[in-house]
């Protein structure tokens, strides 16, 4: 198709230098009509192909002795020296059409070099965020429709088997009975299919995307051109250079799919790691945390089954208190393991709406009477504080726990306060006291899963799990804000958190 056309343009070009040499025949030595028909040869040459060309140039020089060296008409030469003018001519023109050739083939050489690094590069950057191995697939199949023209599907393994149910475009373009074909390109790692030796006659020719261990899938590649696709190296999908660029875009997107698959085996290793260290951490907690109220319980309630007719109805009730306390103990801290749990799987769902903060603040304070008994807790709630956008039961829990701490790690009778007011753009809440502070260098540390301060008295009489303030922490940054512990002047602690001002 493309050689007819060529040949029709040489034919032009030759019959439009020979018109114009007839007309100026009268007024121009041959010799100088012979520069048209070179002039013509050039302009064929930077067009054709190379064996066009050479046929171009004895055309010229035919056309010149039949139209423009006398006699007129016929191929015969009056004067013998104009066999010199027509074997420079010859020469000239096959030196041309052959150079020129030269260069349009370094130039398309050229061409195909750079579009092929843009292509690889172009896969290169879009592989490179992919962290899942089906989305890295599919977009380097969408690139490689762009790239070559073509139709591109990419076929992934199931179950250690090939399959044309997990691919990466919705439609499958090729039979269900090429699945065998497939599947041998894929054990065997070897492409085949439509032009290559084993099963030319397949509908699509199949590509194994082959890393450096073994194979992740197969690039199907089917020859017709995808409506409105603009290629930056045309649809001769199956030249050979073409079928070169195919096999480096297929092993560069199965070494990119390799990288994924390596990055989330190095992910889950790392989370193995984590959750087996949490096992331990929650271990030794549960077995000091649980096993402590526990004993009380069984012992309290053994004391009361074997001795109950014997104690006196006071000591009865005090067991009966002590199994309650311990039973209350052991609920809250199963209740704070469920908590982190659900919040590290990311179950927890904020069901935030705008509240005005004393109200928050007010339910807390009266639900705690109890365990603030002796207490003078001081609110300091700014005015005209605007409402807050937060789930109240969740928010109700971070000050509910760092009032209990408060309470837990301070003296009894010391004062504690809760403070609100607005500051650059954010709520700030604050909850004070003026205990024996945290121990510096663990302002951090103490929001860490399972850690407790080590170095106040406070913390080694008081129990607890280290689960309170890393829950806080969770609940806070849920709501996009923070928390963090300060020392006070004057000894003491605040504990601080920043929500940034929302409307819903
Ligand atoms: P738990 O109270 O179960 O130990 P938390 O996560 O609530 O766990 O607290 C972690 C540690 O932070 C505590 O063990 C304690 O040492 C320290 N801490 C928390 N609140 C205060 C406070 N108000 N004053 C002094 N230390 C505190």
């Amino acid at each position: 198709m493309r050689v007819t056309r060529e040949a029709l343009l040489a034919v032009a070009i030759v019959a439009v230098a020979t018109i114009a040499s007839v007309s100026l025949r009268d007024s121009l030595a041959p010799t100088n009509l012979a520069m048209i028909y070179l002039g013509g040869v050039v302009a064929v040459a930077m067009r054709c192909s190379r064996w066009i060309s050479v046929t171009a140039s004895f055309l010229s020089v035919a056309a010149f002795d039949f139209f423009c060296v006398p006699p007129y008409l016929t191929f015969a030469v009056s004067d013998y020296q104009y066999i010199f003018t027509f074997a420079g001519m010859l020469v000239v023109a096959l030196v041309i059409s052959t150079q020129t050739a030269r260069l349009r083939d370094h130039a398309v050489h050229a061409a195909q070099r750079e579009a092929r690094t843009e292509a690889l590069y172009r896969l290169s950057s879009k592989l490179a965020g992919e962290t899942r191995v089906f989305e890295a697939a599919r977009a380097a199949a969408t690139l490689a429709e762009d790239v070559f023209g073509a139709r591109v599907v990419i076929f992934l393994p199931e179950d250690g088997k090939l399959s044309f149910r997990r691919r990466t475009s919705d439609l499958l373009p090729v039979p269900p009975s090429e699945e065998p074909i497939a599947q041998w390109v894929f054990d065997h790692g070897h492409k085949a299919g439509l032009r290559t030796d084993a099963h030319s006659d397949a509908a699509a020719l199949y590509i194994p995307l082959r890393g450096a261990r073994e194979t992740f899938g197969v690039l199907a590649v089917l020859p017709d051109v995808v409506a409105n696709v603009v290629s930056h190296v045309g649809n001769r999908i199956f030249a050979p250079e073409q079928q070169q660029l195919l096999e480096v875009f297929a092993s560069q997107t199965a070494v990119a799919i390799e990288r994924t698959l390596s990055q989330r085996a190095e992910e889950e290793t790392r989370v193995h790691m984590q959750t087996e260290q949490m096992r331990s951490s929650l271990l030794s907690a549960m077995s000091h945390d649980l096993r402590t109220p526990l004993a009380s319980i069984t012992g309290a309630a053994s004391t009361l089954r074997s001795q109950n007719d014997r104690l006196p109805l006071e000591t009865k009730q005090e067991l009966l208190e002590s199994i309650s306390d311990e039973a209350d103990r052991l609920s809250r801290l199963v209740g704070n393991l469920l908590d982190m749990t659900r919040f590290e799987s990311g179950g927890v769902e904020l069901r935030r709406d705008l509240y005005p903060l004393e109200e928050i603040v007010g339910t807390v304070l009266q639900r705690m009477e109890p365990q603030l008994e002796g207490r003078t807790v001081t609110t300091e709630l700014a005015e005209n504080l605007p409402m807050v956008f937060v789930d109240d039961v969740l928010l109700g829990q971070v000050l509910w726990n760092l009032l209990e701490n408060a309470a837990k790690y301070t003296p009894p009778g010391t004062p504690l306060e809760l403070a609100a007011f607005e500051s650059e753009g954010a709520i700030l809440i604050e909850v004070r006291d003026r205990g024996p502070g945290i121990a510096p260098g663990e302002e951090e540390r103490i929001f860490e899963k399972f850690y407790r301060g080590q170095s106040k008295t406070m913390s080694e009489k008081v129990r607890g799990a280290g689960l309170g303030l890393p829950i806080c922490r969770a609940i806070v940054q849920a709501h996009r804000g923070t928390i963090q512990a300060l020392a006070r002047d004057g000894g003491g602690t605040t504990f601080r958190i920043s929500l940034p001002l929302e409307s819903r």
